[in-house]
């Protein structure tokens, strides 16, 4: 389970102090996939950065808990999968050596090495044939698929997403979607997703918060009866996203 209590994140210059997270607290459970949706600008990308321990919070507390054991969420005792909105891969190593890389940082890859999960993994995610290609001669698409099997490799407690789909087109965002659903929904880790989208919220999230314009405040949250339905065009999921886009919009 995480908890994050009364935390406050600001940016400072020299001229001004920007608060942009200013006394969030929520619980998450294990398994489950919040989807936060919010405005651009909101602070969605400062608090996904706080939770990979890549930014300094100001006050309050992330804690992990995991049985009985509960300790501040820190990136060397926990492992942490991130994807960030620009997939993050290194340009100089392989589709493989930049999967493998949190593995081998981590000192764990001796663990998975050789066994079934890796490669169930890699063709799950479709990128199977392409291990040995470089970051610039991959589609959009692939280098997103190849994101997503580095954060799934590590077996993270916690995967952090920023954006995840944002970057590609319509058609290889649906594959993509879709993919890496399968992929989660086997594996369930506990999941933080940060989007603009509504219908990416709706797909993906077991749980949805919308975040106010300014100052990280949750101002609506609902369990997602549609999680994972593709396309549906029933009424009431029309009526969701209607009432999500106002939550959005105030
Ligand atoms: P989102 O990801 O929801 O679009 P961000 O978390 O990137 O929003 O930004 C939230 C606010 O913090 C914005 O007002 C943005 O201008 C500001 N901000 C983001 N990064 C920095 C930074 N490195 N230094 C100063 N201000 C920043
Ligand atoms: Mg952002």
């Amino acid at each position: 389970m995480l908890n994050i209590n009364d935390l406050s994140i600001h940016y400072q210059s020299r001229q001004a102090i920007n608060p942009v997270i200013r006394h969030l607290s929520f619980q998450l459970q294990k398994g489950e996939a919040l989807a936060i949706l919010g405005p651009s600008g909101c602070g969605k990308s400062t608090l996904i950065n706080a939770l990979a321990g890549s930014l300094p919070i100001e006050s309050g507390t992330i804690e992990y808990t995991a049985g009985e054991q509960s300790s501040p969420l820190d990136p060397k005792l926990h492992k942490i999968g991130l994807i960030p909105q620009n997939f993050g891969l290194l340009p100089w190593k392989t589709v493989k050596e930049n999967c493998l890389l949190p593995l081998k940082i981590r000192k764990e890859y001796h663990k998975s090495r050789g066994t079934d999960d890796i490669n169930q993994i890699y063709e799950a995610l479709n990128i199977h044939n392409i291990l040995d290609k470089y970051p610039n001669e991959l589609s959009g698409g692939q280098l997103q698929r190849t994101a997503i099997a580095r954060a799934f490799l590590l077996k993270p407690d916690l995967l952090l997403m920023d954006e995840p789909f944002s970057a590609l087109d319509a058609i290889t965002r649906e594959e993509a979607r879709e993919l890496f659903l399968k992929v989660w929904a086997n594996r369930r880790p506990t999941t933080i997703l940060v989007t603009h989208s509504i219908e990416e919220a709706l797909y993906l999230g077991t749980i949805i918060y919308v975040m106010a314009a300014q100052g990280g405040d949750i101002n609506y949250q609902m369990k997602n009866p549609y999680f994972g339905e593709i396309d549906p065009e029933h009424t009431d999921y029309l009526t969701t996203k209607q009432l999500l886009r106002e939550q959005l919009i105030t």
